[in-house]
């Protein structure tokens, strides 16, 4: 520090550096901190962003085999993720696509709801935290935000791996990789291939959402509370391991039926035996053993029994706003 302060002149005394003030820059009461995640494809999206690749949105000739024919060999125990790399990449060689611009173009005709959209500008105006945990890959996902205007909007996206490579023949393609590596061998004893980081056992080798979340939530700020967006199977895995606040789930799809199957509720107690510790510190009536209802006009908002977690049923883009935002306002 005495470098930089000027010579003493001859005679004079020594200056003295000036003591800096001590000033406490933390705000008086900081808002409660949200965290919105969010799964994509029927989530923030009305389709599957792989279908609607691999299919050409809807347009390719022989688009049922190819998706039939995908269905087997993943029920034959090929990881979704390489059946999809392996499909665009055929897309590229057949020249069905010509290059990935013509398939950002393809990405970008698949329908999101203005509700959506508007609840994404929304979240981003009020400054609460949006990522994406999604087993699509990076390219789909980050193309169809931008060609929404939305990308800014999300602040990570936690998915399989993509990257634009250059072919044999001098053309450019995709390549899809897994997020999480492949174990060595089965460790449910079921012989299926399940994500070595999954406490429950039971998520697809290259993604078990819980533990992504897990490692997200660890890795930054404390959230107050964490909202989910959901439609699928794995998405239970992240409500029944008790990380999230709120559920967003879509109604009439795959996690509506899972959250409300009475008959497998044993074995979700089972699952949950095996979990992760619930969230402390946010009340929204989860835990009880009845429906409860906001009265009759909210027949939507559901403190259910097999997760740990408050339940808000929505069908379209614009339910979906509305009931987040309702439900962040509530304090
Ligand atoms: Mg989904
Ligand atoms: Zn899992």
């Amino acid at each position: 520090m005495s470098s930089l302060l000027p010579p003493t002149p001859p005679g004079a005394s020594p200056v003295t550096p000036p003591t800096r003030p001590v000033i406490d820059y933390r705000l008086p009461s900081p808002l409660p901190r949200a965290l919105v995640v969010c799964d994509f494809d029927y989530s923030l999206i009305d389709a599957d962003s792989d279908e609607w690749a691999i299919t050409l949105g809807g347009t390719r000739p022989d688009a049922e085999v190819a998706m039939t024919r995908m269905a087997a060999r993943h029920r034959d125990g090929e990881n979704w993720v390489h059946l999809v790399n392996e499909e665009i990449a055929g897309l590229f060689e057949s020249k069905a696509l010509a290059d990935v611009t013509a398939l950002r173009n393809l990405l970008a005709t698949i329908p999101m709801h203005r509700g959506t959209v508007a609840l994404l500008h929304d979240l981003h105006a009020r400054n609460v935290d949006v990522i994406v945990v999604s087993d699509a890959n990076t390219f789909f996902i980050e193309s169809i935000l931008e060609s929404y205007g939305v990308r800014h909007c999300v602040r990570d996206i936690i998915t399989n791996q993509s990257r634009v490579v250059r072919s044999v023949s001098g053309h450019d393609l995709l390549e899809i990789a897994p997020l999480q590596t492949k174990p060595s061998a089965p460790i449910n004893g079921s012989g299926k291939l399940v994500a070595a980081n999954c406490p429950r056992q039971r998520c697809n080798w290259n993604l078990c959402k819980s533990a992504q979340l897990a490692e997200y939530l660890s890795s930054r700020i404390q959230y107050d509370r964490v909202f989910y967006v959901g439609d699928g199977y794995n998405d239970l895995c992240p409500l029944a391991l008790g990380l999230v606040d709120c559920a967003f789930v879509r109604a009439d799809r795959r996690l509506h039926r899972e959250l409300f199957a009475v008959e497998s509720v044993e074995n979700l107690v089972a699952e949950l035996a095996v979990g992760m510790p619930v969230r402390q510190g946010y009340s929204c009536r989860a835990n009880t053993n009845t429906v409860v209802r906001d009265g009759d006009r909210e027949p939507w908002y559901v403190a259910q029994t097999r997760v740990p977690c408050a339940a808000v049923l929505w069908s379209t883009g614009d339910e979906l706003q509305a009931r987040v935002v309702r439900e962040l306002e509530r304090v």
